[in-house]
């Protein structure tokens, strides 16, 4: 793989098209589909389970673990972890976390993959850089390298066959949950209709839930903390994004393993990174130290901070460099959009 030039593909294109289009059809006849008699409790007991699997996947496997190291974890937490992200069907591990890196590199700047100010501040600029950020950016053909943003991912090699494996892991993804139905309920009707809720449905939600991050979460949202980008903390996709809509935070402290650290502010996937802590499947996490970020407030006397779950955060605990940092050029325009006793409920 070259430093600097990794190409897509036509035929990844169109494999790209297709595991997005097929859900999107899938939401668009799920109404017709579920007043049909077409869904069961099993079908929503399945499509809940593999919707908290893969999203947790990404959300604490490819995005905090091994994007930005915020808590280290056993050979097995690591595997498990990138076999559930790959399975949320967006990308082999290692290309996601150099996308990812790329983004935080040049957040909302010129090199940002996926920034919704791509081609301006107007409304109309403004309208077809949500579209990028959401879909558009995953057709580019120049591709992040990972020789450049994810050496360390290269250089180990159960990431690299993981990585390999994705078109498998996508197969498994999409036919297991038809599998267990039909074996559960011993008839094809079981296997179609696990396949259209646990598969089809659950895959569309899980890509437009983390998408929005990249698009609607760079242009609302609220900006308690300082950053030097357009990242905004998004209340109403806390829980579905299992707490990655606390962006602004995240910009601000990257490598932290908790991104909702405001009083009331939902983060599952904290609290399974606690879990795995507290039966040493993880450890070294980089929970918030409260005093460090109060000091990153844009009005630091309004907010109280909150301990993660069931930790203390001990003094020291987080290094002072981030791994990844905004290191962007500053961003004009950028204000808090804190308006008091908003954040915190
Ligand atoms: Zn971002
Ligand atoms: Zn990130």
């Amino acid at each position: 793989m070259s430093y600097d030039e990794v190409r897509q593909t036509l035929l990844q294109k169109v494999l790209l098209a297709g595991v997005i289009v097929l859900p999107l059809l899938a939401i668009a006849l799920a109404v017709p589909f579920a007043w049909g008699g077409w869904l069961g409790w099993l079908d929503l007991l399945l499509a809940f389970l593999c919707y908290l699997l893969t999203t947790h996947g990404i959300t604490v496997g490819f995005h905090r673990h091994f994007t930005h190291g915020a808590f280290r974890a056993t050979r097995t937490v690591r595997l498990t972890l990138a076999i559930l992200g790959s399975m949320a069907i967006q990308g082999p591990v290692i290309q996601w976390v150099a996308d990812h890196r790329r983004h935080h590199q040049h957040s909302d700047a010129q090199d940002d993959p996926h920034s919704p100010w791509r081609y301006g501040t107007g409304p109309v600029a403004l309208m077809r850089g949500l579209w990028w950020a959401h879909l558009g950016w995953l057709f580019d053909t120049a591709q992040s390298p990972p020789a450049r943003y994810a050496p360390d991912l290269l250089a180990d090699r159960d990431l690299v066959r993981v990585s390999r494996a994705f078109p498998g892991l996508v197969v498994a993804s999409l036919l297991g949950p038809a599998l267990i139905g039909g074996l559960l309920t011993w008839s094809w009707q079981g296997a179609v209709t696990a396949f259209f809720w646990a598969s089809l449905i659950r895959i569309a939600v899980v890509h437009h839930m983390t998408w929005s991050i990249n698009s609607i979460c760079h242009v609302w949202g609220e900006r308690p903390f300082r950053t030097r980008d357009h990242s905004g903390n998004v209340r109403w996709l806390a829980v579905i994004s299992a707490g990655e809509s606390w962006h602004n935070l995240h910009h601000c402290d990257p490598t932290l393993a908790r991104h909702g650290v405001l009083p009331g502010q939902v983060d599952s996937s904290a609290r399974v990174i606690a879990w795995l802590e507290a039966r040493g499947l993880a450890w070294d996490v980089r929970w918030p130290d409260p005093e460090r970020l109060r000091r990153r407030l844009v009005e630091p006397s309004l907010l109280p901070l909150t301990a993660p779950p069931g930790v203390v955060a001990p003094a020291g605990c987080m290094s002072p460099e981030s791994r990844v940092t905004t290191d962007g050029p500053p961003i004009p325009g950028q204000r808090a959009l804190l308006s008091a006793g908003s954040p915190g409920n």
